[in-house]
């Protein structure tokens, strides 16, 4: 285990990554709570700080290598080398194939994909230096295929391949990579799919739990619970991995 304790979530203003930053803060995690815009991570920030955390609000566009490298080194200097890393920062742009723009394609992928190889890239010289380090992929039940989410289905298996060779390349250095695939999570960004369709979110996350076996809908700390067991100092065997958090084997 390194001596620095020091976790970025990315993405952690709201939804998954804000329960995830704070289950990392009980695991005795300093976190920097990154997202697009530092105002809007202060909520996550104080929640953290009344729990007798610490955290780091963060404003950083994860698809901008420039303002990564800075996040991250600013991260370093403030609370230590970074050596847990969850990408979870994520955009939807919904649409038939027929009907998807360029932009709704390059956006999902800078986000998704680009942010996740640049954030990992940026990190990883702390993790080989501390010689030990978790980074943790947010993928989807999407990456199986969903119809309306050509861009996001793409992004979420390539997600898995980027998880399984930072596995391989990083193992030697005490560095574990996995994925996490969840099914329906009740978030804005689900709320956001729910307008889309038109549908009463509390209708569609009723339909949604109709059909998995838990019969509910996935909350954000049912990630945030897989998470901190990859980041579990007990749990360096387990690299390469995809868990499907979805309330059941199908999706
Ligand atoms: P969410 O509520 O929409 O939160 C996503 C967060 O990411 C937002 O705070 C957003 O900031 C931030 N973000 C977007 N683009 C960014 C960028 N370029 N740089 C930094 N931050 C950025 O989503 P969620 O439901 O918690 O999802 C979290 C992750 O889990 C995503 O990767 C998503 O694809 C994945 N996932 C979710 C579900 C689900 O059912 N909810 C299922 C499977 C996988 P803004 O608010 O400023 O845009």
């Amino acid at each position: 285990m390194a001596d620095s304790r020091v976790a970025i979530v990315t993405g952690a203003a709201r939804g998954i990554g804000a329960a995830t930053a704070k289950r990392l803060a009980e695991d005795g995690f300093a976190v920097a709570v990154i997202d697009l815009d530092e105002k809007q991570c202060a909520d996550t920030v104080s929640a953290i700080e009344s729990g007798g955390g610490t955290a780091l609000a963060v404003g950083c566009d994860v698809s901008d290598a420039g303002q990564v490298e800075s996040a991250v080194d600013r991260i370093a200097a403030k609370l230590g080398g970074p050596t847990v890393l969850v990408n979870n920062a994520g955009v939807i742009r919904d649409n038939m194939l027929f009907k998807m723009s360029e932009d709704d394609w390059d956006t999902v992928m800078n986000v998704h994909l680009r942010g996740s190889f640049l954030m990992s890239r940026a990190v990883q010289k702390h993790m080989v230096e501390a010689k030990w380090g978790r980074i943790v992929n947010l993928s989807s039940t999407s990456a199986l295929g969903n119809r309306g989410q050509a861009n996001y289905s793409t992004a979420k298996a390539g997600l898995q391949g980027l998880t399984k060779t930072l596995a391989i390349e990083l193992g030697k250095f005490g560095v574990t990579a996995n994925a996490i695939a969840p099914g329906f999570i009740a978030t804005d960004m689900t709320k956001a799919t729910a307008e889309r369709v038109g549908m009463d979110f509390e209708d569609f996350a009723k339909a949604a739990a109709s059909q998995i076996p838990v019969a509910r809908a996935g909350q954000p700390e049912d990630v945030a619970n897989t998470v901190s067991f990859f980041v579990d100092e007990r749990s360096g065997f387990v690299s390469g991995q995809v868990i499907y958090v979805a309330g059941g084997p199908k999706v």
